[in-house]
């Protein structure tokens, strides 16, 4: 289980964008690895902060992880997923460029740290890809087989260590200002900060080194995702040159319509149109269901605005345990038109006191039932 952002933080979830800053900024400080040279514990408690300052600082992050709460940035969970996804995390060089509008940018922050120093791992880009599921793959988790378009390394490329900065990625420089001796360090502008140069590459390569390749990708989708949820596949997007990391593939989840069922959180709507005649003598309906069709029995005398609720047929929740329920919502279908013999019994019908409405308690008005249903 991961720890809560906000607890990390030691802020509340009402607290403003300001407030969330400034308690990174303290654990930063606390906890930063120049403090706490060798603490491993510091270390992990560090990139925690960072980690949680990274979602709660970005408006449209921290409205997803309030909704959806770790899910909407693994899609991890228990079981599921396998090797591709969870993980995540950031590695020390994202935190450091993090810094820049923490601590002001520059350098030597707070005249105690180093700051520079460690190489800007170059990362290759991430990948997007959306993925459009039906409510039946949704409710049991699927796996996808997708090709996507990925830059690779080509076979044949070697790098070399970049003469200019001599590997670390970095040009340094020592100022002396009234404050003393300041430390600046800016990205090598030879190899963009990841320390190497190409040394040979074969003719279709680009001038990185780089072949666009076209893989498939096995993605693993848990049951229960949401339209909208962004999950990563680690590791699956475009490879970066040298000794650069690979990027992610992100893949953004879309829900197709279904024809005769009706999402709501976890629960699923279907309206049942049944004859009048059904209606008054009982009767059995097939209907869908995520898992295949069931046989429903409609008791005598049902009345139209009924909910069945059918237990733990509906989606399986994302965020817990415990499934939704199938609703399935009785209507009535008065005939529209009548035959001279049909219209001659319901005249006769219509003194009879059988036919006549008596709504008992039991027989609550549509909206009282929604109003049960929520609460
Ligand atoms: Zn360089």
């Amino acid at each position: 289980m991961k720890e809560d952002f906000y607890k990390i933080l030691g802020v509340s979830k009402e607290a403003t964008s300001a407030e969330i800053k400034k308690a990174y900024r303290k654990k930063a400080i606390e906890f930063h690895p120049d403090k706490n040279p060798d603490d491993a514990k510091a270390e992990e408690n560090f990139k925690k902060a960072a980690e949680a300052y990274e979602v709660l600082s970005d408006a449209d992050k921290k409205a997803k992880y309030d909704r959806f709460g770790h899910q909407a940035f693994e899609g991890g969970g228990s079981g599921g997923f396998g090797g591709g996804f969870g993980g995540g995390g950031m590695n020390m060089d994202d935190i450091f460029s993090q810094f820049g509008d923490i601590f002001g940018g520059g350098g030597g922050f707070g005249g105690g740290f180093s700051g520079g120093g460690r190489r800007a791992h170059v990362k290759g880009s991430n990948l997007r890809i959306r993925v459009k599921l039906s409510l039946e793959e949704i409710a049991n988790g699927v796996e996808k087989k997708i090709k996507v378009k990925r830059k690779k390394v080509a076979q044949g490329t070697t790098y070399k260590t970049c003469t200019t900065c001599n590997g670390s990625g970095q040009i340094t420089r020592i100022q002396n200002t009234i404050l003393g001796r300041m430390q600046t360090s800016a990205p090598c502008n030879v190899c963009h900060g990841s320390g190497q140069t190409i040394d040979k590459k074969p003719a279709n390569a680009d001038a990185n080194g780089m072949l666009a390749t076209e893989e498939t990708v096995s993605i693993k989708i848990p049951a229960g995702v949401v339209e909208g949820m962004q999950l990563k596949v680690s590791g699956k997007g475009n490879e970066a040159p040298g000794n650069g990391i690979t990027g992610d593939l992100l893949v953004h989840i879309e829900e197709k319509p279904h024809p005769t069922l009706q999402r709501e959180g976890d629960n699923l709507h279907h309206d049942l149109y049944i004859s009048f005649s059904d209606a008054a003598l009982g009767t059995s309906k097939e209907i869908d269901t995520v898992n295949g069709k069931v046989r429903i029995k409609i008791e005598s005398g049902v009345q139209s605005g009924k909910i069945l609720r059918l237990r733990n047929k509906g989606i399986p929740s994302i965020n817990s345990y415990g499934t939704g329920d199938l609703l399935v919502h009785i209507n009535v279908w008065t005939p529209k038109e009548l035959t001279k013999e049909q219209k001659e019994f319901f005249n006769k019908m219509r003194g009879d006191d059988n036919f006549e409405p008596k709504p008992e308690k039991e027989d609550k008005s549509f909206f009282e039932k929604v109003k049960d249903m929520f609460s």
